[in-house]
């Protein structure tokens, strides 16, 4: 795999023009055009010869458009493909403030939750800084075509545990919120984890201030580890505490995402118990319709029942709130991620 220019810095740009006999100036031609997506054969400020020479030993970015999907809803699902051939997909979000991309962080994931599509076929390995920033970017470019910023917002809630990530992902969140970088503010910015307890800690202790929402998806212990394998390591008492504990360091509100699943977490002895868990600190709950997987028994709730669910939360003095679900006609939606399995399709 070839080196990725994504992340350099300008010095470091400038440092590697030099070496091959360019001003100085070049570096920053460079450092623009990367940051509005560009791969090196288009930056079109450069000669011919100092992209071949680029390009021998370098990448501007690691990741390329493989495939697009449009929503009825206007929902964009890309399929976007890695050096190694690995292909991961993103989703792009429209709301009348901006734009949501809600990105990958892993091809795969090892956390092995029984509803969810990105883990099927387990692990395979984590992405590097560059490739999170290169989604971005890419995706932006195919926007915007580079001009503007489109991407007002971010979610890591693609496929892959981002706190199983920690490093590539914490490198990354520094560097799209850094000026030099998209300058995207920690404040748009949402990871969602399954609750990698430790990490939620050290996140809150290495003073990020993103919004961390957590995979709760059942109020107790019992029923989580019937769902998600994680359950075994935390108890959800555990998980609460460390959300506290991001409260009490960042002042953010953490958010509990809820997919609700057809009697097996949404009765109101299910929402009584969900209300005990969360009070006594700024939180919200969003609830999700499961996207139904029928392999597994697994049924959405109906949205009546939600809709009940949310009522009786709210007479317990809870925040909630339904999401709505985008992009389900694309397999866009959440939990629908599922790259490996597109990646076979695509081969056959
Ligand atoms: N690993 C992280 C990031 C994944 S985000 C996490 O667990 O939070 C994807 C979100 O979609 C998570 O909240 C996940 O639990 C949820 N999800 C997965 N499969 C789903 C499904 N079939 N229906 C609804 N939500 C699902």
């Amino acid at each position: 795999m070839k080196e990725s220019l994504t992340c350099y810095s300008l010095k470091k740009l400038e440092e590697i023009v030099s070496h091959f006999g360019e001003p100085s100036f070049r570096a920053k031609q460079i450092f623009d055009a990367i940051k509005k997506g560009k791969q090196i054969d288009e930056i079109s400020n450069i000669s011919k010869s100092l992209k071949e020479k680029l390009k021998e030993k370098y990448v501007s970015i690691p990741v390329e458009i493989y495939k697009k999907l449009v929503s009825k809803d206007g929902t964009i699902k890309y399929a976007l493909k890695l050096q190694d051939g690995e292909i991961i997909e993103c989703v792009v979000l429209s709301y009348s403030y901006g734009r949501t991309i809600c990105i990958s962080t892993q091809v795969g994931c090892r956390m092995g939750c029984a509803f969810c599509a990105s883990g099927l076929n387990g692990l395979v390995r984590n992405l590097t800084c560059d490739e999170m920033v290169g989604e971005i970017l890419i995706v932006n470019k195919d926007l915007a075509d580079g001009n503007s910023r489109e991407i007002t917002n971010i979610v890591l809630m693609g496929s892959g545990e981002p706190l199983d990530n920690y490093e590539n992902v914490t490198k990354f969140l520094r560097t799209i919120s850094s000026k030099e970088s998209l300058n995207i503010s920690q404040r748009n910015i949402s990871l969602s984890t399954c609750g990698l307890v430790p990490k939620i800690k050290q996140l809150a202790d290495e003073g990020f201030s993103v919004t961390l929402t957590i995979s709760l998806h059942a109020p107790t212990d019992e029923k989580r580890k019937q769902i998600m394998k994680i359950a075994n390591s935390y108890t959800i008492s555990e998980v609460v505490d460390a959300s506290k504990y991001y409260f009490n360091k960042t002042g953010r509100r953490v958010v509990f995402e809820y997919s609700m699943i057809e009697n097996f977490n949404d009765s109101f002895v299910d929402a009584e118990n969900l209300s005990k868990l969360v009070g006594g600190f700024p939180s919200h709950i969003n609830l999700i319709p499961l996207n139904s997987v029928k392999e597994k028994g697994l049924i959405g709730t109906p949205k009546k029942k939600i809709y009940a669910f949310r009522e009786k939360l709210e007479n317990l003095k809870v925040s909630a709130s339904i999401r709505r679900s985008l992009g389900a006609d694309i397999e866009g939606a959440c939990g629908q991620l599922r790259n490996k399995l597109l990646k076979n399709t695509s081969q056959n």
